[in-house]
């Protein structure tokens, strides 16, 4: 292991997960050394580890997320496909089953969503931010099976992170201080920092929660005959009336990603044979028709901490120097959104763009970068929680006017576009982080969505594609 002497551009990441080995790409040139802790020793293929648990579950790259990976990682997204990830056409090759009928399958090609196990996505990424094919040479070293248990500093500046071996040695359990110049938490979910925070005399972050009690549940599958197969995904969200919802999208090998999902009092099973009898309770059979032709290769595995999460790390004095939060330990949605990991690609842009702009790392460029951050997972907050707040009850959230005219008019928005091609590209480009929500406001869009009537989506899963 290197000396750290704390002096010079030392950075540490804490995490060695998506967003971090994603930071390491945005600190790449800016800083001498790199040193990723990571709590978890990386498998030798690409396959689950316990680090990062949702990893079991159904997770689709928007192309907002992929434009940003690639913009920080070039070549990413075609490493990803020839890994196998299946490239699904939005809308024409996820047949979505909305309230009020299927969306028609527009031809329209402009974002193009990546689906592929967690486990090939996180490798792929590492292996390339590893390799160091992507950008100025810095040195980056990880320390595998080592977890954070503490920050260095005091409350207004952060000088290094206090970390202990995982592995069974006769240094396992004892605390030491590896002193940096720089911090990065992107521990994910269970980020420690407002309490590491609060142990140095700081305050913990503004957090804001919109919690719809959501949980999922997912198999794996196989086609019983690769011919019998569906040709794309197909997505039956729950919405208020039928809080049940499953999807069905094919990933790497030939295999298939079932996830359930359902709000508090509708949680779907873990027990493998209510598992597949819940599929047949969602808004429309066919998933559950599809599930004749396959069989399970694997167990059911449940999540249930879906809540969207956000802490306002970005706010003037909420976090000492020295110090960013970028990815889940920042922000966290509703995953039926499919956003998180393209929040985090961009937040990790929006820092690589601060400091190219700064020219490095000098005064208050950190809390910039933080504010960028923020600003980077603004939409995907704004629609997330703007769609969840039907899902709310209780007075734990009390939505403003503002929120409650998002949500009716969202609403509104959603079931048009699933049969209009102009609502729908808007709400595309905006879903998928490609476009501010503003677009959604445009008044051709704006106009079609409050004035032209409500109609029914098609009463079956659509065969035929139509032309943009
Ligand atoms: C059920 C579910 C489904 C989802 N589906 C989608 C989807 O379809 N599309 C999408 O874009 N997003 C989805 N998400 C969100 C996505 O999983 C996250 O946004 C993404 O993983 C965030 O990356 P991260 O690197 O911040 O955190 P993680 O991927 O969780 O990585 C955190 C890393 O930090 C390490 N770590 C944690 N604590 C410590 C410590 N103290 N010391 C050292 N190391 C530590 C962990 O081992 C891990 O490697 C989903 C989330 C859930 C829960």
């Amino acid at each position: 292991m290197a000396e750290h002497t704390g002096r010079g551009r030392t950075a540490i990441v804490i995490g060695g997960g998506l967003a971090g080995m994603l930071a390491v790409t945005a600190l790449r040139g800016h800083v001498e050394t790199i040193t990723v802790v990571e709590r978890d020793r990386y498998p030798a293929d690409r396959t689950f580890r316990k680090g990062v648990p949702q990893a079991r579950h159904l997770h689709l790259l928007l192309s907002g997320g992929q434009r940003a990976v690639d913009r920080l990682l070039p070549g990413t997204v075609a490493a990803l496909t020839a890994a196998g990830a299946r490239r699904l056409y939005l809308p024409r090759d996820l047949l979505t089953r909305t309230p009020t009928g299927w969306q028609r399958r527009f031809d329209e090609r402009r974002h193009p969503t990546l689906s592929v196990t967690r486990p090939v996505l996180d490798a792929v990424v590492r292996e390339r931010v590893l390799r160091g094919d992507a950008g100025p040479a810095t040195r980056v070293e990880v320390l595998e099976a080592t977890e954070a248990v503490g920050l260095a500093g005091d409350a207004r500046r952060v000088t290094g992170v206090k970390v202990r071996s995982r592995d069974g040695d006769r240094s396992a359990g004892t605390a030491r201080v590896l002193p940096a110049d720089l911090v990065v938490d992107a521990s994910g979910r269970g980020s420690r920092t407002p309490r590491w925070c609060a142990e140095l005399g700081g305050r913990a972050p503004q957090e804001e929660t919109v919690d719809s009690g959501l949980a999922y549940a997912t198999r794996m599958y196989r086609p019983l005959d690769q011919d019998g197969a569906p040709e794309v995904g197909v997505n039956v969200p729950g919405w208020p009336e039928c809080p049940r919802g499953a999807a069905y999208v094919p990933v790497e090998g030939g295999n298939w990603l079932l996830t359930l999902s359902g709000v508090r009092g509708h949680h779907p099973p873990t027990d493998e044979t209510e598992f597949a009898a819940f599929s047949a309770t969602i808004g429309d059979p066919y998933v559950h028709e599809l599930l004749a032709r396959a069989e399970p290769v694997s167990p059911v595995h449940g999540f249930r901490d879906t809540c969207n999460r956000r802490r306002h790390y970005e706010r003037p004095g909420a976090i000492p120097d020295g110090l960013l939060v970028l990815g889940d330990a920042t922000c966290t949605f509703n995953p039926v959104y499919g956003q998180g990991m393209s929040v985090a690609a961009l937040g990790a842009l929006a820092v690589r763009d601060t400091l190219d702009a700064a020219g490095g790392l000098g005064p208050g460029v950190l809390a910039r970068a933080q504010r960028a951050i923020g600003r980077a997972a603004e939409p995907a907050w704004m629609t997330a929680v703007g769609a969840d707040r039907p899902y709310v009850g209780g007075a734990a959230t009390t939505a403003g006017l503002g929120e409650r005219l998002t949500t009716w008019y969202l609403g509104r928005l959603a079931a048009r576009a699933a049969i209009d091609r102009v609502v729908g590209a808007a709400f595309r480009d905006v879903f998928c982080l490609t476009a501010p929500p503003s677009r959604l406001m445009t008044p051709h869009v704006l106009l079609r969505t409050v004035l032209l009537p409500r109609r029914p989506g098609l009463p079956h899963p659509p065969a035929a594609v139509e032309a943009a």
